[in-house]
């Protein structure tokens, strides 16, 4: 998820190493470290909790740590907190290993134990310390390096980019790669790994993109690629011509486009390792099921698009739990005196879990006796820390200050909490229960393909990009979408708009539509899809402008009605947000990139609010 760098050769690896790391910076990390083999063989590894000028310092710009072969990362942690300990490259007991990692071993906590019962002794809370100690179990058993490594990854599930070194093998790293970003740079007498093609950019423009199940092994002399039946394959070598401004964005124009399609692969990571054999399995749950049924009301506080997680949590929640959750913005609920009692859980939802007006009223339903269950991205944030449980969205690092991915990977937490309490409840219908599973594990894709064919976009937002007031009008999860469309439209493009539950339009809005008004008319709900076309029909009736949003099996008849139709795949209904969000996130950004707007740094804005 965050910085990994490779490098084998004849040069120092050191500061090739910190100077990668450093121009990985720009993601976000918590902590850094690098392994160097030693003409000894040995493996010399520096870690430091931080910014990655300790670790420099702590090694004096590299030179402490003498070799040409090594590895770096940067972390940004999802299975532990952000310490030095948990940092990155973990060896393994016997010394004899040292892995990097970005992304998620899923069953991690299985092999632990296992490995603890052959008496490992294991010295981080991670993940990634399975794969070093399981690659030095395995290596006593076969003496071989890259076999180790090919029984290791039968073993593991979950996403990888991996970086690892032996000390019996001390001219070569070998790397593997599952659904995480992972290449190869080819350089003169010297090779390269990198997550990102900005950590290697000053050294080679040569690169090959490792595919999943794809083993590589870096030697001074080359690359040999290998494919999950360990058969070499040829791979095909790109050059990379971007900056190194653009190559930090993976080419895109900007950190929010890029983070718009990096949510496939964000979802996986959020929702991937929470279903066990088509069960919701909230693993590091603190919560037992006889707290759960003691619960007599729910909160779900949050500000800003998590707040709007929360309202399209209130639909989903109440319909599979068949309780009360009244969704509350932060800022309101530390204020207002809230009904909140030891039968209370409040549900916070934080992307940086460091939102003061979060913080505040977690701290005031937490004096009120209530139970704190929040869905944050940063590990070991504050809000994480003084939670009663957290659940982690795993989204890695988000720049862009509208929020995207980590919007998708509440949501998608937010409904794996609601299914998870509405099958302790009882009250969930298992044939709803086994289809929505079964469709968050197609969510990656589904949304893969989505974004894939999402070119019409653009070209409706040149056609609208001047409009100076914006309606989004749907109901019920419509509605709870259109708040979230129409934030993301108004912070990046400053075009003046507002979300109406369609049923609303009639109370006053209506008076505002005309000539031309633009309504995004949200018709993916398919139980209310008439009263969506109806409300369509009212408002073209007005003169309005409309551009429609709605499911494959209901397009044609939406474009009946309206010739501007943009579609999702179908999925479970709970799920539709998930999908329908993906079409508003990139008008919202064609629409201020035609205005020529600062997208990625609104006016105004900051990513992470510490002020009331
Ligand atoms: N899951 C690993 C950890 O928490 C890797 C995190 C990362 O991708 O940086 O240590």
């Amino acid at each position: 998820m965050c910085g990994i760098v490779g490098f084998v050769g004849s040069e120092q690896a050191a500061p090739i190493l910190l100077d990668g790391l450093a121009r990985l910076e720009y993601r976000g990390y918590d902590s850094a470290g690098v392994a160097v083999v030693s003409e000894q063989h040995e493996l010399q590894v520096r870690k430091a909790k931080g910014r990655l000028q300790a670790l420099s310092d702590a090694i004096h710009g590299g030179a402490d740590l003498k070799g040409c072969i090594g590895m770096g990362h940067t972390r940004w942690a999802t299975h532990g907190a952000p310490s030095e300990v948990n940092s990155h490259p973990h060896v393994s007991a016997g010394g004899k290993f040292a892995v990097i990692h970005n992304g998620i071993i899923e069953n991690y906590v299985e092999i632990k134990e296992f490995l603890i019962s052959q008496g490992v002794r294991f010295k981080s809370e991670t993940d990634t310390e399975v794969v070093a100690q399981l690659l030095e179990f395995y290596y006593h058993e076969c003496h071989d390096f890259f076999e180790a490594v090919g029984r290791v990854l039968r073993r593991i599930e979950g996403a990888y980019a991996l970086g690892m070194l032996c000390a019996d093998c001390p001219d070569r790293i070998i790397a593997a790669r599952k659904d995480a970003p992972l290449l190869l740079g080819y350089g003169d007498g010297c090779t390269f790994l990198a997550s990102d093609a900005t950590a290697i950019i000053r050294h080679t423009r040569d690169v090959a993109y490792m595919e999943d199940g794809e083993v590589a092994v870096l030697t001074a002399d080359g690359i040999r690629v290998y494919n999950a039946l360990s058969q070499p394959v040829e791979k095909e070598h790109h050059r990379i011509d971007w900056e190194v401004s653009a190559a930090e964005k993976g080419g895109y124009q900007h950190f929010m486009l890029k983070e718009i399609m990096e949510q496939p692969e964000a979802l996986r990571r959020a929702i991937f390792p929470r279903i066990r054999d088509g069960k919701i399995a909230l693993g590091g749950m603190k919560l037992t099921n006889a707290q759960i049924r003691d619960f007599s009301r729910i909160f779900i506080v949050a500000c800003g698009s998590s707040y709007h997680v929360g309202m399209i949590g209130k639909y989903n929640l109440e319909h599979l739990l068949h309780r009360s959750v009244e969704v509350c913005l932060a800022s309101e609920f530390r204020y207002s005196d809230p009904i909140v009692d030891e039968h209370t859980l409040v549900i916070v939802i934080s992307q940086s879990g460091e939102t003061l007006d979060t913080m505040a009223a977690l701290r005031e339903a937490k004096k009120r006796g209530a139970y704190i269950l929040s869905i944050v991205n940063v590990v070991g944030s504050s809000i994480a820390r003084e939670s009663d449980d957290v659940l982690y969205t795993w989204a890695g690092p988000e720049i862009a200050v509208a929020t995207t991915k980590a919007y998708s990977t509440q949501l998608a937490v937010l409904d794996m909490i609601g299914l998870y309490f509405g099958e302790v409840l009882g009250t969930v219908d298992p044939a709803e229960y086994g289809e929505v599973v079964a469709e968050l594990q197609k969510l990656p894709e589904k949304m893969e393909a989505l974004l894939g064919r999402c070119d019409d976009i653009p070209k409706y937002a040149a056609e609208y990009f001047n409009h100076n007031s914006v309606f989004f009008i749907g109901r019920n999860l419509d509605y709870a979408l259109g708040l979230e469309g129409s934030l993301k439209l108004k912070e990046i493009s400053y075009i003046h708009s507002e979300a109406y539950a369609s049923g609303e339009l009639k109370h006053g809005t209506i008076s505002l539509i005309e000539d031309g008004t633009l309504v995004i008319a949200l018709g993916t709900y398919a139980p209310l899809f008439d009263k969506a076309m109806s409300n369509v029909v009212e408002v073209k009736a007005r003169g309005a402008d409309v551009l429609a949003l709605t499911t494959e099996s209901h397009a044609k008849e939406m474009a009946k009605t309206v010739e501007n139709v943009l579609t999702i795949p179908d999925t479970a209904r709970l799920l539709l947000p998930s999908l329908g969000v993906v079409p508003l996130q990139l008008f919202s950004y064609y629409v201020a990139l035609q205005r020529g707007c600062d997208i990625d740094k609104p006016r105004n804005l900051a990513k992470s609010v510490t002020v009331e």
